[in-house]
């Protein structure tokens, strides 16, 4: 039995999206931006963010089908649905939950990028830079996170935890 133990408290949490609105704010003040988040583990995120943005966005959902059971992802990512939004002449913002070896941000970039925007950033809540296997760019980044499996705050761990406030790993529980 795996038992929760926080890493990143709520407050924290909260104080870094505002610093991040903030920052985004000032970036894309007058740029209408148009947000994708990858499912699930982004929605979280993605819904505290627009309301401490407090500029018109527009958001969409992907879903990539890169999960495997447990704590390691296959690998090998698709698109389940193509983006059925326009791209071209956007200003896209991909938001994100953790990038970890960076395969599905990899993949999705490249995907989005073929499809012409004005310009593509990429915005992370969490990031494990030690476990990188392809160099991405990201833009902006919540909080550098050690090498460790977290749930909460929208990430799960075979669909449970996803609804923690703080940032958790998980410890073994006799
Ligand atoms: P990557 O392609 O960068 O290896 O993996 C990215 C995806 O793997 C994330 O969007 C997330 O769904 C999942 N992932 C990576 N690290 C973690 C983690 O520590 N906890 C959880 N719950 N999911 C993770």
């Amino acid at each position: 039995m795996d038992k929760p133990r926080v890493l990143i408290h709520r407050e924290e949490i909260e104080k870094k999206v505002a610093e991040l609105a903030d920052e985004l704010r000032r970036d894309y003040q007058d740029k209408h931006p148009l947000l994708i988040g990858a499912l699930k583990g982004s929605f979280v995120f993605m819904s505290d963010l627009i309301r401490k943005l407090n500029i018109p966005v527009e958001i969409y959902f992907i879903m990539l089908s890169s999960y495997g059971a447990g704590r390691e992802t296959s690998g090998k990512i698709k698109l389940l649905q193509r983006v059925k939004t326009p791209i071209r002449g956007r200003h896209v913002l991909v938001i994100e939950d953790i990038v970890d070896r960076g395969l599905t941000l990899s993949f999705l970039l490249d995907y989005l990028g073929r499809r012409k925007p004005s310009s593509l950033k990429l915005c992370t809540m969490f990031d494990k830079p030690s476990r990188r296997v392809v160099e991405i760019p990201i833009d902006y980044v919540g909080f550098t996170i050690p090498d460790a499996f977290v749930v909460g705050y929208g990430l799960d761990l075979d669909e449970k935890f996803r609804y923690l406030p703080d940032l958790c790993v998980l410890e073994e529980q006799e």
